[in-house]
């Protein structure tokens, strides 16, 4: 590394999530969970929101050192390969207005993208002090272990979908076995979690609501982090609140019992739903995607 950066030594368990927020609402939101105390912060050259992420950082009186800060490559083809995620890199940097991410991720796997220059790339980052750790996203047991197998940079987390109505047991398993921290994204089930009634009874014996409870369960487990979204000053400082209180085992296991709703049940017995920005449908075939 050329420089010393002296990042913070342990990734804050709640970050703030960011996607589906730009302008000044991301701007107001990162500002106000910096000051609410939240020291970790997640984006991604796809969110299109870094600048304005960049400069709420700048705004705040939180030193940028003392920040835990993520973004992410998109994994579409082009990008992944040595000299793209080189130039996508620093463009990222330039965006965010610092000279160096804590974590830097690879937003989801391609097989059409040359993994293996993609992964020497983000060695060459990290040599140069332009990216403290790396990391994947949405990559399964298999691509996490191929990661593994090319990166000489140990790969610091994986970042997927997980959550009490969306649990991926195996790889959490795999993340623990390897020393992987599992980033749970959507911890809230993109807001569906915050009616559950289970949740609701459980947060009631302790005063907390039911996306604290949510939260707290992520978190309760090993190698498990998480990083909710919320622009709802109100929402940030709940969803940060949860280091007072503790599950019972049972409590644990009943969480991770909900099933939640139908599309859930439909994708984990292999159906043909997708959701997206909140919508959902049947899944787009892939011959039909492909064209799209
Ligand atoms: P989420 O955090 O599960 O849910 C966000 C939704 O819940 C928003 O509508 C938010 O509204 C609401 N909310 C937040 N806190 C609440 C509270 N205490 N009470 C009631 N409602 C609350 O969904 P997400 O944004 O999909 O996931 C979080 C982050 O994970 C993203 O922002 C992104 O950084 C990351 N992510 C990564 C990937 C990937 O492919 N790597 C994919 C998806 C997400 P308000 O804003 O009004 O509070």
């Amino acid at each position: 590394m050329t420089e010393n950066h002296t990042p913070p030594s342990e990734l804050p368990s709640v970050g703030l999530g960011t996607f589906r927020t730009g302008g000044y609402e991301c701007f107001d939101a990162v500002r106000d969970a910096l000051d609410a105390g939240y020291r970790h912060i997640d984006t991604a050259m796809a969110y299109e929101n870094e600048a304005v992420v960049g400069r709420a950082i700048e705004a705040s009186p939180t030193d940028r050192e003392d920040v835990f800060l993520t973004t992410k490559i998109k994994g579409y083809p082009e990008f992944l390969n040595y000299d793209r995620v080189l130039e996508a890199t620093r463009k990222c940097l330039t965006r965010l207005g610092t000279d160096h991410v804590d974590l830097l991720l690879i937003h989801w796997w391609n097989p059409k993208g040359d993994m293996e220059q993609t992964f020497a790339a983000l060695d060459r980052l990290v040599d140069e002090g332009a990216v403290d750790r790396v990391g994947v996203s949405n990559f399964s047991v298999d691509q996490l272990q191929r990661a593994m197998d090319v990166s000489e940079t140990p790969i610091f987390t994986n970042q997927i979908e997980y959550h009490p109505y969306w649990k991926q047991e195996e790889l959490l398993e795999f993340c623990q076995e390897n020393d992987i921290v599992l980033t749970a994204y959507s911890p809230l089930g993109e807001g569906e979690l915050v009616d559950d009634e289970v949740l609701a009874a459980i947060g009631a014996r302790y005063g907390k609501s039911p996306a604290q409870v949510a939260i707290r369960w992520l978190i309760q487990q090993d190698n498990v982090v998480t990083i909710p979204k919320s622009v709802t000053p109100a929402h940030t400082r709940e969803n940060i609140d949860v280091f007072d209180f503790e599950l019972s085992e049972r409590e644990m296991q009943r969480i991770a019992e909900l099933e939640g709703p139908f599309w859930y049940r439909q994708n984990r017995e292999g159906g043909h739903f997708y959701r997206a920005r909140g919508i959902v449908g049947p899944l787009i075939p892939e011959p039909v995607l492909s064209k799209l």
